[in-house]
C-alpha cells in the first residue's frame, strides 16, 4: 500500500531571502532563533506559530488537547521502531540525570550527542538512512556510567539488575553486526528478519506474506489496509497479530491519547469535526480496521472547520513490506491566505488531468474530491517529530482515494522556518552555474518550491488510475520511488506550462526555470550531502529525485539539453535548452505512469535500479569536500512550540498562550517524563 502516501521532506538547503516574514501575530520575528542546536549530522530549528493568537479560545483549546493527544503517542513510534529503543532511551536519560562523575570528558559529550542522535531519530537508528547509530565512545565507559549511578535511579525493568539490562542492550547498541538496518530492502534477502523495526518478530517475510495473502478477497473494491496496525508474532506455532489499540498492544499511551481526544470532542468546531474524532476514539478502542477507514472517509470531507489533525498509525515508509503503520501526529490550522494559491489548484485539477501528457488509457475521467491547503503546524509528534515533512497527502487507502478523493496539505510555518535558517550560508553561491540561477533563486525560490509541493501533493498523487484488474501493491518495494517520480514529473511538468501564469500562480515564463534548476541540481548532486561514501541511496524521496535528474541528464546530454560540466575542478548542472527539458520530463512521466498502471513490475525495478539507486563515487566526493566546507547541517528537526491553557479561579479555560523558549534537550527530556505510559517491554 505504498502507492499513494506521501511525506515530502524539504531539500532545505537553498537560502531564499525573498521570504517574507508571515503577518504579525505577537511574535517578535527580528529576535525569533531559528537555531536551537547543532550536533553530528543534525541541526535542529525552531518554528513560529502564526496565526494562533488570533484563533477562537474554542480552535485554541482544540489545538491544545489534540496537541496533548499528539505528544502522548511518542513513546509507541520508538517501540515501534525497535524493541530495545524504550530501554536504552530510558537508561541514557536516567545517566543524563543522574551521572555524578566528569561531564567535561570527551566521552562524556559524545553521550549526549548519542543521545541527541537518538532523540532525533526516535530510536537507535539514523531517521533517514536507516543504518544503526554507532556511539562514539567506548562500550567500557558506558558500563561504567551505569554502574556508577545508584540502582534505584535507573529505570530497570521488574527488579532486573544492571548486568541483566546490559546484557540486552549492549550488542544492539554497540555491536554493528546486531540489527544493523531499522528497514532492509536489499533484494534477496528476508527484508522482514533483516529489519530491526519491531513490526515482526519470530517470523520470516513469507509467513507474514502468505498470512495477509490468506486475508485478503481480490474480488473485495474497498479492502481494508490489512495489517496496518498491528505486530506479527508466532503464538505456538500460529502466526497472530498483536493488535495496537485499547486493551491490546501500546494500551497505555493509547489510553492517554483517547482521553485528550475525548477532550477535543467536547470543544470542536463544529458537529462534523465531533464526528471525526469520536469514529477515531471508536478506532482506538477497537482496533477494527474497517473503522478507521470510516474514520478516513469522514476525515477527507471535512474541509470546513479550521483546525485539523491527523492522529494515528499512518505511512508505511518504515515497514520493509509497505503495511504496517507508524504512529505520528499533527496538529494544524489552516492559513486562509496562502490557501488562496491551492484553492486555484484544485480548482483547475480536471484540466491539469485531462492535458497531463500521459497515456489517455491511464487519465482519470472525473478527477474527485480532491481538497488543498496551506496551513500552519502548531505541533509535531510521532513520525513527524522532531523530522517533519513539509507537505502530506492522505488518507493511503486507494479505494478511499478513488471513491472520496484526498486531503493536501502544504506546511507553510516549517517551510518558512527552513528558509530563514538557510539565509546566508553559501550553498548556492557554491553549487549553483552562474549569478543568473542564484539570482532567479532569490526571486522566485519560495514560490516555485512552495508551488512544486502544492502541484507535487495536491495533483501528482491524486491523479493517473490502475488499468482494471492491477493490484496496487503490483511494484511492491520499487512502488514508493516510482509514485514520489511520477508525482514530482507531474508537478516539474506543470511549473513549466503558461496556464500557471494564466491562472496568476506564477508571475511570469521565467519563473519555473528556477524550480527546474533546483530540481536536477539536488537530485544529480547536492543531495548526495545525505548518503555516506560507498552507500546506496535508499530513501524513497531521494531514489525519485536521483531518477529523474540522472535520466534526463542521460537522454539530454547530447543535444546539449542539461548536462554535468565541470569547472576549475567542480561539477555543476548546466541546462540550456529549458524547453526540450520539459519535454523530457514529460516523456518520463508518461512512462513512469504506464509502468503504475498497468503494474509494470520488472521496468519500474530497472527504471529505479539503473537511475535512483547508484552513486559516482567521484562526483560523491567532490560534493561531500564541498559540502563540509560550508558547515551546514545535511539534516534538520525541529522542537515545538509549548502551550499553556491559563485557568480561572473555577478552572475554567480563559486562553491558551504559546511560548517559543524551550530547547532541545529540555523538550526532549520533559516529554520522556511528561509523555511516557508505555512499560519497557510491550
Ligand atoms: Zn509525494
Amino acid at each position: 500500500m505504498l502507492t499513494a502516501l506521501c511525506m515530502l521532506t524539504a531539500c532545505n538547503n537553498t537560502s531564499r531571502e525573498d521570504k517574507q516574514a508571515p503577518a504579525d501575530d505577537g511574535i517578535d520575528y527580528a529576535t525569533f532563533e531559528y537555531k536551537v542546536d547543532r550536533f553530528a549530522d543534525i541541526e535542529i530549528l525552531r518554528y513560529p506559530v502564526p496565526g494562533f493568537n488570533s484563533l477562537s479560545l474554542q480552535q485554541k483549546e482544540l489545538v491544545y488537547y489534540l496537541s496533548q493527544a499528539a505528544l502522548e503517542g511518542r513513546d509507541i513510534l520508538w517501540d515501534q521502531h525497535n524493541r530495545h529503543n524504550l530501554t536504552i532511551r530510558r537508561v541514557c536519560e536516567a545517566l543524563y540525570e543522574n551521572y555524578m562523575g566528569d561531564k567535561s570528558s570527551e566521552n562524556w559529550k559524545q553521550f549526549e550527542t548519542y543521545l541527541k542522535q537518538i532523540w532525533m531519530a526516535n530510536g537507535i537508528h539514523h531517521h533517514y538512512s536507516e543504518d544503526k547509530i554507532l556511539p562514539a565512545f567506548p562500550q567500557d565507559y558506558f558500563v561504567s556510567l551505569v554502574k556508577s549511578v545508584d540502582p534505584g535511579r535507573m529505570p530497570f525493568r521488574d527488579g532486573m539488575a544492571a548486568d541483566e539490562t546490559l546484557n540486552e542492550i549492549l550488542p544492539v547498541m554497540f555491536d554493528p553486526k546486531v540489527m544493523p538496518k531499522r528497514m532492509s530492502q536489499a533484494a534477496g534477502t528476508d527484508i522482514v528478519a533483516t529489519s530491526a523495526v519491531n513490526f515482526y518478530e519470530g517470523v520470516t517475510q513469507k509467513e507474514v506474506e502468505d498470512f495477509y495473502n490468506a486475508m485478503k478477497d481480490p474480488a473485495d473494491n474497498t479492502p481494508i489496509s490489512y495489517g496496518l496496525n498491528s505486530k506479527v508474532v508466532k503464538v505456538d506455532g500460529q502466526i497472530t497479530e498483536q493488535v495496537w489499540k485499547l486493551g491490546g498492544m501500546y494500551d497505555k499511551a493509547i489510553e492517554r491519547i483517547i482521553g485528550w481526544l475525548e477532550k477535543a470532542e467536547a470543544v470542536a468546531e463544529n458537529e462534523q469535526q465531533r464526528g471525526i474524532i469520536a469514529t477515531l476514539v471508536d478506532y482506538y478502542r477497537t482496533g477494527d480496521l474497517k473503522t478507521f477507514d470510516d474514520y478516513s472517509v469522514k476525515w477527507v470531507a471535512d474541509t470546513v472547520s479550521r483546525v485539523d489533525f491527523i492522529n494515528g498509525f499512518i505511512e508505511t515508509y518504515t515497514d520493509p513490506l509497505g503495511m504496517k503503520g507508524t504512529w505520528e501526529s499533527l496538529v494544524n490550522f489552516k492559513s486562509e491566505e496562502a490557501s488562496e494559491r491551492t484553492r486555484v489548484i484544485s480548482d483547475n485539477a480536471q484540466w491539469f488531468e485531462d492535458n497531463s501528457p500521459i497515456d489517455d488509457r491511464f487519465k482519470k475521467e472525473e478527477v474527485k474530491g480532491i481538497s488543498a491547503k496551506v496551513i500552519t503546524a502548531a505541533i509535531l509528534a510521532g513520525d513527524t517529530y522532531p523530522a517533519t515533512p513539509i507537505g502530506i497527502n492522505l488518507p493511503n487507502a486507494d479505494w478511499i482515494r478513488r471513491d472520496h478523493g484526498s486531503k493536501s496539505v502544504t506546511i507553510d510555518n516549517i517551510t518558512f522556518a527552513y528558509a530563514k535558517a538557510a539565509e546566508g550560508n553559501g550553498f548556492n553561491e557554491e553549487f549553483m552555474w552562474s549569478d543568473q540561477e542564484r539570482a532567479r533563486a532569490k526571486e522566485y525560490g519560495t514560490l516555485t518550491d512552495n508551488l512544486h509541493t502544492d502541484l507535487h501533493e495536491c495533483l501528482g498523487h491524486g491523479s493517473g488510475k490502475l488499468l482494471p484488474g492491477v493490484s496496487s501493491d503490483a511494484l511492491r518495494a520499487y512502488a514508493s520511488p516510482l509514485e514520489e517520480t511520477r508525482a514530482d514529473l507531474f508537478a516539474l511538468y506543470y511549473l513549466a506550462d503558461p496556464k500557471l501564469v494564466e491562472l496568476g500562480l506564477l508571475p511570469d515564463e521565467e519563473a519555473y526555470k528556477t524550480e527546474y534548476y533546483h530540481y536536477i541540481m539536488n537530485g544529480a548532486m547536492t543531495q548526495l550531502t545525505r548518503i555516506q561514501p560507498g552507500k546506496d541511496i535508499e530513501q524513497a524521496h531521494m531514489r525519485n529525485r536521483a531518477l529523474i535528474s540522472n535520466w534526463v541528464i542521460e537522454k539530454g546530454e547530447a543535444d546539449n539539453v542539461v548536462s554535468l560540466q565541470k569547472q576549475d575542478n567542480k561539477t555543476y548542472v548546466v541546462i540550456n535548452d529549458y524547453d526540450k527539458l520539459r519535454s523530457l520530463f514529460g516523456e518520463l512521466l508518461r512512462e513512469v505512469q504506464r509502468i503504475k498502471s498497468e503494474g509494470d513490475y520488472e521496468a519500474g525495478k530497472a527504471l529505479v535500479e539503473a537511475y535512483g539507486v547508484k552513486v559516482n563515487a567521484e562526483l560523491h566526493n567532490e560534493v561531500l569536500a564541498r559540502y563540509e566546507a560550508l558547515d551546514i547541517a545535511p539534516y534538520k528537526g525541529f522542537v515545538n512550540p509549548v502551550y499553556k491553557l491559563v485557568t480561572d479561579n473555577n478552572g475554567k479555560v480563559t486562553d491558551v498562550t504559546v511560548s517559543y523558549n524551550e530547547n532541545y534537550v529540555d523538550q526532549q527530556m520533559r516529554y520522556s517524563r511528561q509523555y511516557s505510559a508505555l512499560p519497557l517491554k510491550n
